[in-house]
């Protein structure tokens, strides 16, 4: 029997640098599987259909909604994102952990279904500093920034709702800091007491 692998949620404002994170996290970690979400914006320059996210039609995100195929969905600026949930449920069932880079309003439906989710927020250095990365990776028009500089205050207030705070000062500070809450808690009693009673054979 496998330990089940742990679910992780995490969120911040754009351009936090949650993708940047999330990339550097499953370079150094084969344990850990990141969610491709569905969505019905537009392609960045160089995202990759299936990799950086399944594009989709408004048609056809719908489609999927209604067969049940999301774990939790949102519309996020505008366009609609969701987590689909076969791909979850199976690498959970296979012992690897699953990262969920979706927004609060999405990690509240991820709280209502699973027991037992860590939830990461990441928050940049400083208001200045965050306009600064989103400057720089120069993928916004000016009013899709200013949407997400005004979104960004209101998100970090959601702090509260999440486990852990994760300072994105130094990507590798940030990306080692992640993988010693996924040991720690995959280490935690609650966590791993039916793998290791069942392997003693010591019952519950
Ligand atoms: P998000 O996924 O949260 O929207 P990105 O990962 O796209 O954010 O990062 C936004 C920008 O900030 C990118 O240009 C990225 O290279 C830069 N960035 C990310 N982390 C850091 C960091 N620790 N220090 C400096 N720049 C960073
Ligand atoms: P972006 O368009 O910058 O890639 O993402 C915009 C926002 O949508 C980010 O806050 C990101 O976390 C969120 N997001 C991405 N995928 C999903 C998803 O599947 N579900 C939800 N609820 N939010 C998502």
């Amino acid at each position: 029997m496998n330990q089940k692998g742990l679910l992780m949620v995490i969120s911040g404002p754009s351009g936090t640098g949650k993708g940047t994170l999330v990339k550097h996290l499953l370079k150094r970690n084969n344990r850990i599987q990141l969610s491709v979400s569905a969505t019905t914006r537009n392609p960045r320059p160089g995202e990759v259909d299936g990799v950086n996210y399944f594009f989709l039609k408004e048609a056809e995100f719908k489609e999927k909604l209604a067969q049940d195929e999301f774990l939790e969905h949102a519309e996020v600026y505008g366009n609609y994102y969701g987590t689909p949930k076969a791909f979850v449920e199976d690498q959970l069932n296979k012992g690897q952990s699953v990262l969920l880079e979706i927004d609060i309003v999405g990690a509240l439906q991820i709280r209502e279904k699973f027991e037992e989710v860590v939830f990461l927020f990441v928050i940049p250095p400083s208001l200045k500093e965050l306009q600064r990365r989103i400057k720089t990776r120069g993928t916004e028009t000016q009013e899709q920034m200013a949407k997400r500089m005004d979104s960004a205050l209101e998100e970090i207030k959601e702090l509260k709702q999440y486990d852990y705070v994760i300072l994105n000062d130094q990507i590798h500070k940030a990306t080692r800091l992640i993988e010693s809450i996924v040991e720690a808690e995959l280490a935690s009693v609650k966590r791993s007491q039916s793998y290791w009673l069942d392997l003693f054979g010591v019952g519950r």
